[in-house]
This record gives structure tokens, sequence and C-alpha cells, in this order.
């Protein structure tokens, strides 16, 4: 899954004003983030493999320690602790239920879509309902629950001014062109390492944009 992950960052600022937005784009992200760089190191393997499944080209046979439900759970930890270490939020306990929330909430939602290749511990078993076997219900799910979000989000603050009335838009449009550019046939399918490389490029933009939307938005008095 790539964008729908962003609905439940949405949703989480949509909930509380506890943590910025741009923030919970990265928690949603937080364990793909690593899954790249761990790709680009070989502490974890993949390869790319045409048609694999028909919404992804992506055999990830070997991710135990970013994509396991323990690994998850652990960087849920790691990342909310990390947060309220460094932002020093007023209501610490809220915080860190929204930043871990949101990076375990990637767990979840790559369960639907991914085949049986998300490890519980390490290795076998295996788990994943493999919506990703179809592009249209795959992809039908992922733009549903973004936009869902977005909505909500946006009905839960006011803008600053005009480019406030605008970024959410701007930032929902980026993640659907990016999302339909990941999808569209290629003539020639890039490595693992260059698919990494991109992928850390398209999860840094929204976190960018994200921040401009917190600078552009404040909550509904
Ligand atoms: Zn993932």
């Amino acid at each position: 899954m790539f964008v729908g992950h962003y609905a439940a960052a949405f949703a989480g600022r949509a909930a509380s004003v506890a943590v910025p937005l741009w923030v919970l784009f990265f928690g949603v992200q937080f364990v793909d983030f690593l899954w790249a760089g761990f790709i680009l190191t070989g502490i974890e393997e993949a390869r790319v493999v045409d048609g694999f499944v028909e919404a992804s080209n992506l055999d990830l046979h070997h991710m135990p320690y970013t994509h396991s439900l323990v690994g998850s759970l652990f960087w849920s930890v790691i990342f909310a602790a990390g947060y309220v270490l460094i932002a020093r939020p007023q209501n610490w306990k809220l915080a860190a239920l929204l930043t871990g929330g949101a990076v375990f909430s990637h767990w979840l939602t790559d369960l639907i879509v991914h085949v049986p290749d998300l490890p519980l511990v390490y290795g076998e078993p295996k788990v994943g309902f493999g919506l990703w076997r179809s592009l249209l219900w795959s992809q039908a799910l992922e733009v549903t629950i973004l936009l869902a979000g977005t909505i909500w989000f946006v009905r839960r603050t006011v803008p600053n001014g005009i480019v406030g009335r605008l970024s959410p838009w701007l930032l929902l449009g980026v993640l659907l062109v990016m999302q339909l550019v990941s999808h569209l046939p290629a003539e020639e399918l890039p490595s693992i390492q260059a698919f990494a490389v991109q992928a850390l490029i398209a999860f840094t933009v929204p976190v960018l944009i994200a921040a401009l939307v917190d600078a552009t938005r404040a909550a509904k008095p």
C-alpha cells in the first residue's frame, strides 16, 4: 500500500491537534523509510518481478525487521518515544498514542493488500490478505480511505488564508498523481535499489507538503 497509509495520518490529525500532520505523515511511512534503507544496505531483501501480483511488481520475500508484526510494534514504540523526547508535547500520553498508532497503522493497512509476506515474528508464518491481486479493488480501497481521511481533516481544521484553503487539496492531488504514476506500465522496470531510492523520494515529498498544510491550517475553534 502507498497513499492509503496517509488516510491514518489525516485521521490522526483530525482527531487531535496534539501532533503535527507532517509528523504523522512521516510516522505512517516510517517502516517503509526503514525498509528502503534496509534494502539499500542489504539488511532486508526483495526483488522486482514484472507482474508479481496484479497491483505490485515486488517480491517482498525477506523483510522481518521492518514488516513483521513484532518489528512494527517495536518501531511504533521507538517512534513514539523519539517524538515525545524531542518535541516534549504537553499531553505526552496522547502524543505517544497518536505517533505510535500512526506507525503501527502501516502494518494493519499493509496486511489488507500484501500477499502473505508479512511475518508475525521472523520467517514463517507470514500473513497478508492479498488485495494486491486485484488492481481495481486495491486502488479503490486506497483512494477511498485517503479521500475519507482528507475530507475529515479538512472539516476539522480551518484555513489561515488562501494557501490554507488549497494546501490539503494540493497534498491530495500530489498523492493521487504519485499513486497513478507508480502503477503506469513501464518500459523497463527499475532494479530493487533504484526502486528503494525512488521510494525514499516519494515518501519525503508528502512529508514536506504536509508541513505546508500544518503552517496554513489551524484546528477548528
Ligand atoms: Zn510497507
